[in-house]
């Protein structure tokens, strides 16, 4: 990759950071404890601001707001066309606010700018639109019963969730998983990540703005073993949607069974192939494969982090995307012509360094990239290993950043059979222009999404969730609805009944 200018500054207006501190039954307050963390612009290492550090003590008052607003507020009363308005409103806020929201997250993220601008932020009205317009026609059925009953089901809200929300996504996480809480009845506490709690503490003034009564929405920002901990082991926390590591989804799980027994949803991590079969088009097939591993820095769950190419296709594969890596450009977000910003934070820089390291030592070969770019801030070159071994460690892990392990198959039994062999099921994508080997591989791998000639083509209404170790539970479209939502069933009797 090249690099481009890194001046700070030069490309966007920084804006003043209006919103540093919890927001809770409406309001923004201090922590209990007066703690706060700093949070970090990634081009540079440099503190952006300090927000507020949430801890046990605060979620217990995000808690209490939000279960107070869910036994005895409107929220969960309303008409469905009422909450439904009411979203409506704060995703028209969004659209208002979008090119300061966008630099929120591309400050406090590393995220390219152009794509808050045209992706994320938009995806945010979009995902408050969709479930509003679902938020009045959320029904049960009418049963029909062997014996002389009557039955009916009712959708109930599920009640006080948690959410615990990555840094790569920070704004469409947020609203994959409040807007579907929302149009469902819920009340919720938010935890964003602690890299990047800027815009999560934007969204709840526009939550309040938009007319979302006081303590619906909490955001309690934080770190996870502290705020995050205490939302996973709430007692009075009615269930909890997670996204992030696999680890850490472990940990709640355990802390949810531990506790309350309330139900998680998990969207963990991944470790998706890609799969390019000898009759793709090179230009298609190279620049997925670029695309599936170098978008938003390799920082996606739902990274193409194993790239299989069969042998028919593959010395020529190799070329174009070594000659396609040269031309991609890395440098600061803000810079419209830059396609990959900083890793998010210098943990994050520092593993995948160390991951770079490992996979020469373990033998592969580095054909392009390994190190990291400039004196400051978190940028490595777009790098690619070629004869990479299923046994290695880049293979078997997930690196979260732009690493791409190449590899070589034959057939197409092969090709499944490789990429079916991980403990993470979250995606997978397939080049090829035979519709039946398309089909046949998309059936064959276990994997919560397929994308066959495409990458990342994701939609509102398109639900995704893991299988396997990826963890379950989907987020978007209806599904991810249901998830908000419970069954009861209502039986009475019919006496003297001719049916
Ligand atoms: P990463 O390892 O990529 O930083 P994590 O899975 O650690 O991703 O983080 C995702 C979210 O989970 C963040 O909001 C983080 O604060 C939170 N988190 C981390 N550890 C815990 C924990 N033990 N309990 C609850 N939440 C946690």
């Amino acid at each position: 990759g090249s690099q481009s200018d890194d001046s700070s500054g030069t490309f966007v207006k920084m804006p003043t950071i209006k919103f540093t501190k919890l927001f809770i039954d409406g309001e923004f307050v201090d922590s209990v404890s007066g703690k706060t963390f700093e949070t970090i612009d990634p081009r540079n290492g440099e503190v952006i601001t300090k927000v507020a550090e949430g801890d046990k003590e605060d979620v217990d008052l995000a808690v209490k707001a939000a279960r107070f607003a869910f036994d005895h507020g409107p929220w969960p009363r309303l008409p469905g066309s009422e909450r439904a308005r009411i979203m409506m409103k704060f995703a028209d806020l969004i659209d208002q606010n979008i090119e300061e929201l966008a630099t929120l997250d591309s400050l406090d993220a590393g995220k390219l700018f152009s794509m808050g601008m045209s992706r994320d932020i938009p995806a945010a009205a979009r995902f408050l639109r969709y479930y509003a317009g679902a938020a009045d026609k959320i029904h049960g059925e009418v049963l029909k019963m062997s014996r002389p009953l009557q039955a009916y089901t009712l959708l109930e809200p599920i009640g006080v969730v948690g959410h615990i929300i990555p840094w790569n996504f920070p704004t469409s996480m947020f609203f994959a998983k409040v807007s579907p809480a929302l149009a469902a009845g819920c009340t919720m506490v938010v935890k964003p990540a602690e890299q990047t709690p800027l815009s999560s503490l934007y969204y709840a003034h526009l939550a309040k703005q938009a007319g979302i009564p006081d303590g619906v929405i909490n955001v309690v920002t934080g770190l996870g073993p502290t705020a995050g901990a205490a939302i996973s082991s709430h007692m009075d926390i009615d269930m909890v949607s997670f996204t992030g590591s696999t680890e850490v989804g472990r940990e709640i799980m355990k802390a949810a069974a531990t506790s309350n027994l309330k139900p998680v949803s998990l969207e963990l991590g991944g470790k998706s192939p890609l799969i390019i079969f000898d009759d793709a088009d090179l230009d298609m097939a190279s620049d997925l494969a670029l695309l599936g591993i170098l978008h938003n820095k390799g920082e996606v769950c739902v990274a193409s982090s194993r790239l299989y190419v069969q042998e028919g296709l593959y010395d020529e594969f190799v070329k174009k995307l070594v000659e396609k890596a040269k031309e991609w450009v890395v440098g600061d977000p803000f810079d419209p012509q830059v396609r990959q910003g900083p890793q998010v934070d210098k943990a994050q820089f520092d593993k995948i360094l160390s991951y770079i390291e490992h996979g020469k030592r373990e033998g592969a070969t580095l054909l392009s990239g390994g190190k990291p770019i400039g004196e400051k801030g978190y940028y490595i070159e777009p790098t690619i290993f070629t004869d990479v071994k299923e046994d290695m460690l880049m293979v078997k892990n997930e690196i979260f950043g732009p690493v791409m392990a190449l590899m070589k198959f034959k057939t197409i039994e092969e090709a499944i059979t490789r990429a079916n062999n991980t403990r993470y099921g979250l995606a997978a994508g397939i080049v090829t222009k035979d519709l039946n080997v398309a089909n046949t591989v998309s059936r064959s791998i276990r994997a919560g999404i397929i994308w066959i000639n495409c990458y990342f083509a994701f939609d509102v209404d398109c639900p995704y969730g893991g299988y396997k170790m990826s963890g379950f539970g989907r987020d978007f479209g209806l599904e991810a609805l249901h998830k908000y939502l419970q069954v009861k069933s209502v039986v009475t009797p019919i006496y003297n009944s001719p049916w």
